[in-house]
């Protein structure tokens, strides 16, 4: 098995080195937008604890992780009026992961458009800043 490298970009954006557009924060489980979006509003949903991918995260992390990506896919359908949801995660490099820290994708998903390439699009932070406060306040209206 892998082990965790601490200087993943997931675990700097944790501790506050790298900066990102957050859009949910708890306890356990923390939430942002993809800086090169596959779909629009694409966010990325991670655990706090260190964990590689879903072959070593504990049972407990994952199913803290595993709330907050519904919460976060239910904000997001309403925030973007999507017309749906795909979630994708990739497990080690064979598996399509390239950053590892353990991350589940939140993709609003819209009739007949598809997916953008991964790592194409590189989004600017004024449409990104955007999304994220339209996503934020979806989430605070959803679990007020
Ligand atoms: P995966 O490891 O599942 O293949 O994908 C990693 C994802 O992280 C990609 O969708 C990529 O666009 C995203 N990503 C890579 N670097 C950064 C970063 O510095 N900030 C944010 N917000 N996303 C990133």
């Amino acid at each position: 098995m892998s082990v965790y490298d601490r200087d993943n970009i997931f675990a700097k954006i944790l501790r506050g080195e790298i900066p990102c557009h957050k859009v949910h924060e708890d306890e356990h489980s923390f939430a942002f937008l993809d800086i090169m979006p596959r779909a629009l509003g694409h966010t990325l949903v991670i655990p706090k604890v260190p964990a590689r991918n879903i072959l070593d995260v504990s049972p407990q992390a994952l199913c803290q992780t595993i709330l907050t990506v519904q919460r976060v896919s239910q904000a997001a359908k309403a925030a973007f009026a999507a017309d749906g949801i795909t979630l994708s995660q990739f497990s080690e490099q064979a598996g399509g992961q390239v950053v590892f820290h353990l991350h589940f994708h939140v993709l609003p998903r819209f009739d007949g458009v598809a997916l953008l390439p991964a790592h194409t699009n590189v989004e600017s932070n004024e449409t990104l800043a955007q999304k994220a406060a339209k996503l934020r306040a979806a989430l605070a209206e959803i679990h007020a």
